[in-house]
């Protein structure tokens, strides 16, 4: 092993790596339970992205209208265009209420109608009657600060039931053992610089997206698909990379969200010619059709010369038709963004919106419990032993080809709680911590002192931003074999290129260059599954658009062929490998008409 680094040894039952929405409530489950459980985290809990969720968290609580889960599984089987899996998103939509009233328990402020019960919005694509209509008030929010409000909540819980934080930490790769398993991770503290084994019988992977591949995010810059990278360089697979969704109401120029919820409280879509031109693409849903189709249907009004602006390159989003006491009391942070970012008052003028790189549905496969899985022919199921992955890092899938607004949240605090139930299951309290391999240790920190020496010509900033363009002109709203062609071309070279980069920064304490280095080979990896899956992927499908895939009796949805899933692997080289998964069309239970979630035309 390269001097000077010594390890600090932990030993634990369960290390939850990423303390957002889902890994507080992995590690509040853990901890509740008893198991040892320390939880680790690059950046303070309380500022993990979930923080900035605005919108709300979905639940069939049937507080403002008439609602049930066979309606919430309906739409959300519709959102994810017939990629996910019905297992993991019957358990999601069942246990949805339950999660809810929990987080209410832990003290999160909820919203109140005025009987006094959880305020619900309506979303995007959340309907009633089995898609029919009209929209459904499902949306559970505080305001426009619910993520914020769960975050704090859920760290709060976590503390009270003796968890162990680990804050500032960067954890670097997963410990495999010679059979494939996981038995822990090797960390980096950032403050101090010392390096730090977490030995555990589980290791809980929770740590985000990686919204930061593309140029023009709604994502923290800390959104870097750390644990993918981890994975992959484990030689594990990812699944369905392709699928990136591009929020309709990003503000122009900056990238800051402009909430779901803003339309869900009566906003809505104009062109240059000041028509509400949602009404012309979905005449039932309008403004409130699922993200992919809202994104689509504004690029195409830009393309046609109708965006608004000096350079018709982008649409209005009109809130002053509102009663300004509804926008004060249901939407003050996105005032506050909309002055801050777009310098308009939104009492008075519309917003400037894009469609901007907002959530992956893809990420490290797993079952509805949370563990991971690395389907081989012979078994779609096998499982890698000691690992679990949850939130938005992980794909169980629950939203298949793409993600409702709102069901993200839920997502986290449902499987988060989900792995904690089966890891108090499995997890054999008795038997001793694995002991780390050694070897895979060695090879760990050799890579990452590999790293920390980089002395080619090429700065991480500059080679980050050639890979962000890339992926936002080649892999964006709409897609097609040329652009994709020339994605993986110029993705393939940035990876070639990863060679020649620079670290000018040697220390190990605070040293921010060789954080942001580390983090763009998991962006790398993220990448080049991406626009690898993308190009080869050869229909129409959620928010994996191609224009050369348009047509046909599900408008290039290409079931036949393509109703399965993407499993990517990239080698050291940066070669990727791709194979495919059956999605899983069994239920759980009969709660729910077979035949009522059946695939069909998607329409909204
Ligand atoms: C602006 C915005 C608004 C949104 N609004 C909504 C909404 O209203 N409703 C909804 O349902 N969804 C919403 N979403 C989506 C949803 O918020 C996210 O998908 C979700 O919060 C992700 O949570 P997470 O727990 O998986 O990860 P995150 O909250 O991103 O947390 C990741 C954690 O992993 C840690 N981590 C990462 N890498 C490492 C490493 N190498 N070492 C150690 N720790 C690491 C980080 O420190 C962090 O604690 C929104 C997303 C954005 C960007």
């Amino acid at each position: 092993m390269p001097d000077p680094y010594k390890f600090t040894d932990h030993y634990h039952d369960v290390i939850v790596v990423g303390a957002g929405g889902a890994g507080l409530r992995a590690t509040l489950g853990m901890a509740e339970q008893g198991l040892k459980t320390a939880c680790v985290t690059k950046v303070f809990p309380t500022r993990s992205h979930t923080v900035a969720a605005q919108g709300g968290i979905a639940a069939s609580l049937q507080n403002m209208t008439p609602d049930c889960w066979q309606w919430h599984m309906y739409d959300t089987v519709k959102g994810s265009d017939w990629l996910g899996d019905n297992d993991a998103m019957e358990y999601l939509v069942r246990e949805a209420p339950a999660a809810v009233y929990e987080l209410e328990h832990y003290g999160v402020p909820f919203s109140r109608n005025e009987e006094g019960k959880i305020y619900q919005r309506p979303f995007g694509g959340h309907m009633q009657n089995y898609g029919e209509g009209p929209p459904v008030q499902r949306t559970c929010a505080v305001a426009d600060r619910t993520g914020h409000a769960i975050l704090h909540s859920l760290y709060g819980q976590s503390l009270r039931h003796n968890a162990e934080f680990y804050i500032e930490y960067f954890a670097v790769d997963l410990i495999m053992d010679d059979d494939g398993r996981c038995t822990g991770i090797v960390a980096w503290n950032l403050d101090d610089g010392t390096i730090h084994r977490f030995n555990a019988k589980m290791v809980v992977l929770a740590t985000g997206g990686y919204g930061r591949t593309y140029f023009s995010a709604t994502s923290a810059h800390t959104c870097t698909g750390d644990g993918n990278g981890m994975v992959a360089r484990a030689g594990l697979p990812l699944q369905d990379m392709e699928f990136v969704q591009f929020h309709p109401t990003g503000v122009y120029g900056a990238g800051v969200l402009i909430t779901e919820g803003a339309r869900g409280e009566g906003g809505y879509l104009t062109n240059s010619e000041g028509e509400r031109f949602m009404e012309r693409y979905a005449p039932s849903a309008k403004d409130l059709a699922s993200r992919d189709v809202v994104s689509r249907c504004m690029t195409l009004e830009i393309r046609e010369g109708r965006g608004v602006g000096p350079k018709k390159d982008h649409i209005h989003l009109h809130l002053n038709h509102l009663d300004p006491k509804v926008l004060a009391e249901r939407l003050p942070g996105i005032s506050e963004s909309a002055k801050i970012f777009a310098g308009v008052d939104l009492t008075r003028e519309p917003i400037p919106v894009i469609p901007t790189a907002h959530y992956n549905m893809g990420g490290i496969p797993t079952n509805y419990w949370g563990e991971v899985v690395n389907p081989s022919k012979s078994d779609p199921n096998r499982l890698v032993e000691g690992l679990m992955a949850v939130g938005e890092c992980a794909c169980a899938s629950v939203h298949g080809a793409n993600r409702l607004g709102s069901n993200s949240l839920i997502d986290l605090v449902v499987f988060g709680r989900a792995a904690a139930i089966r890891a108090g299951k499995t997890i054999d309290r008795e038997s001793p911590v694995p002991t780390p391999n050694e070897k895979a240790c060695e090879k760990i920190i050799t890579h990452f002192d590999k790293i920390r020496n980089s002395n080619g010509n090429t700065s991480t900033a500059k080679l980050r931003d050639k890979m962000q363009r890339a992926m936002q002109e080649d892999a964006a709203v709409f897609r097609d074999q040329k652009s994709l062609e020339e994605g993986c071309k110029r993705i393939d070279g940035i990876w070639e290129e990863m060679n020649d980069l620079k670290v000018s920064d040697r220390s190990m304490i605070w040293n921010s260059d060789l954080v942001e280095t580390l983090e763009l080979e998991n962006l790398m990896a993220c990448a080049i599954t991406t626009v690898h899956g993308a190009a080869a992927r050869k229909e129409s499908r959620g928010a994996h658009a191609r224009e050369d895939y348009a047509g046909g009796k599900f408008s290039g949805r290409d079931d036949e062929n393509w109703r399965k899933h993407t499993l990517a692997r990239v080698d050291e080289n940066g070669k990727v490998n791709l194979s495919y998964t059956p999605v899983r069309t069994q239920l759980l239970s009969d709660g729910i008409d077979e035949k009522l979630i059946a695939p069909k035309a998607r329409v909204y």
